[in-house]
């Protein structure tokens, strides 16, 4: 498609594109009368309109039926987050049995690394890519200290190549080839929270199991956003939030998809609760253990139901839309967005510098050079929601469920005027 960048061609793309009514579906903090143009969804999602009505259901439930609610609630509590497995699964690439909805998702890194985390003699080392999210870093090195490793040796880190700005394909392959014999376990993220890059995670999965270890993915950046086939790929494990792109409100539960291979595997190491046991006998109170023999085995509590509520208000409207849907919009709004940075690059002889890689989704990170922060206060004060990375990087995350082609111009007009300022 030949893009203009005028208001005229943005609102053409509008008209005709299949997802427009959705953004009516979505609140908008509202600045100078306005609603923002949002490019934060890759931090935390808008809230859907229909959120409010799950979590009122849940507070009538829990005022007239106390704790009935657990078994005669319209929607039970007590297996409210199977709800989630069944759209959830389709969002991933799973099956329903795959994935289970708990905690958040740092503990849920933890939880898995007990399982897929099991240092053997010399096989204990961990490949995960340089300056990944800090959480994932303070994970792993604890981790790895847990078992009584020191974090320099047992993290290989696959680094950029001086002077660029993504990871290559081959780079990562080639580490993960020299580790060899050492390698336990490859962690990374599918989705680099930073640069936006998207791993081949099929490649990568398939290269560590070469080398007989196990493969993780943190897919905090990727679920909601980019195609995904987590059973076919053969990924060991994989756990996201969900207040992403995912909509489901500010510090939400966390999902996690062990592969089928896994789950009758009766001697997994695992830390369980009650909650992981078959449902049949849940409530008689056994002294032991009794797998359920899906994802949820991972499953310690019974989960906060109040909080899985905007997530299933959110994966109902992902169901209904479809990743496939989602994606197309994404590519062209993404396309077009770096089209408007270019023209008005060129036509301010400035320098912006997109270092995202061609593999990406939903988010364009930009350097400015020769900008600073007072350009992103600038867009703050005109409706304009980003985030800034000192010096100077912006992320630009156009989310296909609510944004539209004429806030990608609008702010490429605001982004002129401050920088002519
Ligand atoms: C957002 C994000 C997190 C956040 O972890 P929480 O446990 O939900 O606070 C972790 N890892 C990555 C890669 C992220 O992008």
């Amino acid at each position: 498609m030949i893009f203009q960048n005028s208001l005229e061609f943005a609102l053409a793309l509008d008209v005709e594109d299949p997802l427009k009514k959705y953004r009516d579906d979505f609140y908008f903090p509202i600045v100078n009368n306005k609603e923002v143009i949002y490019f934060t969804g890759n931090s935390l999602g808008l809230q859907p309109k229909s959120t409010k009505k799950f979590v009122d259901e849940i507070m009538e439930d829990w005022k007239n039926l106390a704790v009935d609610g657990h078994f005669y609630a319209e929607k039970s509590w007590w297996d409210y987050h199977e709800l989630l497995a069944a759209p959830l699964s389709k969002v991933v690439g799973a099956s329903v049995e795959e994935i289970s909805v708990m905690n958040s998702l740092t503990i849920n890194l933890h939880l898995l690394m007990v399982s897929f985390y099991r240092p053997n003699g010399k096989r204990y080392k961990i490949l995960c890519e340089e300056k990944a999210f800090p959480s994932d870093q303070y994970m792993l090195q604890s981790q790895v200290r847990f078992h009584g490793y020191n974090p320099d040796d047992a993290i290989i880190e696959v680094k950029k190549r001086p002077g660029e700005h993504h990871w290559r394909m081959e780079d990562v392959i080639a580490k993960i080839e020299e580790v060899g014999d050492e390698l336990a376990l490859v962690l990374m993220g599918g989705v680099n929270y930073y640069n936006g890059q998207v791993f081949d995670m099929e490649s990568i999965t398939a290269a560590g199991h070469a080398q007989g270890a196990f493969v993780g993915w943190d897919l905090a950046h990727a679920a909601g956003n980019i195609h995904l086939e987590l059973h076919d790929w053969k990924v060991d494990f994989a756990a996201w939030c969900s207040y992403k792109y995912m909509n489901s409100g500010p510090g939400n539960a966390s999902a996690i998809f062990v592969h089928e291979n896994h789950l009758n595997d009766n001697n997994i190491p695992r830390f369980e609760g009650w909650w992981g046991t078959k449902k049949e006998s849940r409530f008689k109170m056994k002294p032991y253990f009794e797998s359920i023999g899906t994802a949820d085995s991972w499953q310690n509590s019974n989960p906060p139901v109040l909080a899985l509520a905007p997530y299933l208000a959110s994966l109902l409207m992902f169901e209904e839309v479809g990743m496939p849907q989602l994606i197309k919009k994404r590519a062209l709004i993404v396309a077009y967005l770096e089209f408007i940075l270019k023209e008005i690059s060129q036509e301010l002889n400035a320098s912006f510098e997109i270092i995202t890689p061609e593999e990406r989704g939903c988010q364009l990170s930009v350097f400015l050079h020769g900008e600073g922060k007072s350009l992103h206060n600038y867009l703050l004060e005109n409706g304009v929601i980003t985030d800034w990375i000192e010096p100077n990087v912006i992320r630009l995350a156009p989310a296909p469920f609510y944004c539209s082609y004429e806030d990608m111009y609008r702010f490429g007009q605001i982004l002129k005027e401050g920088i002519l300022k």
